[in-house]
């Protein structure tokens, strides 16, 4: 990742563990979902290409963020073709609209109950993130990635079982899928 973007920012999602609620908390910050218009040039205005990681401090699929927004948040990007998008989201709802050549679709997945995230992922480029890990991930429920991110949530210690990272990065290390371990 060269540099993040955040046109919406804030999450309802709630996860005990959120750096970005964290960080907003310390700076007496909202953490409600919100969409800042004023931010959507900044990839249009980078000309430099990048690989850019889309609302890393919020969810753009929480309870409480709009369909508008991110239709405008696709927008901005299309008109910056020239970098790749890393999303990332807790609560996939991609379709074929979001499905673009330097587009990255991904999703976290903390355990086996995340299974369903599978059957709404679109695409070739899709990956997923395993952090945290909360629970011991079957092979049956690991899927088909380019890339993996695989770690523990920062700060955050209990519910870790190095089993749990290893058996996921076995299984991806056996279908050659590029994996950044945190
Ligand atoms: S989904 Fe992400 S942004 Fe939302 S509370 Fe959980 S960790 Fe934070």
């Amino acid at each position: 990742m060269d540099w993040a973007w955040n046109p919406c920012t804030g999450c309802k999602h709630g996860c005990d563990y959120c750096w970005a609620k964290k960080m907003a908390d310390r700076y007496k910050r909202s953490f409600e979902p919100a969409f800042h218009p004023d931010r959507l040039d900044q990839p249009f205005n980078t000309k430099k290409p990048g690989v850019v990681f889309v609302c890393n401090t919020g969810d753009i699929f929480s309870p409480g963020t709009r369909k508008a927004w991110r239709e405008k948040i696709k927008a901005a990007a299309d008109r910056a073709p020239w970098h790749t998008y890393l999303w990332l989201t807790k609560n996939p709802q991609y379709d074929d609209s979001w499905v673009r050549p330097n587009w990255w679709l991904g999703a976290t997945i903390t355990g086996p109950e995340d299974a369903w995230k599978r059957e709404v992922m679109e695409g070739e480029n899709i990956w997923y993130s395993f952090e945290p890990l909360f629970g011991f991930v079957e092979d049956e429920h690991l899927y088909d990635a380019k890339q993996v991110v695989i770690g523990r949530a920062t700060n955050y210690k209990s519910g870790w079982a190095e089993a749990w990272a290893l058996n996921v990065s076995l299984y991806y290390l056996s279908q050659n899928v590029p994996i950044l371990s945190k």
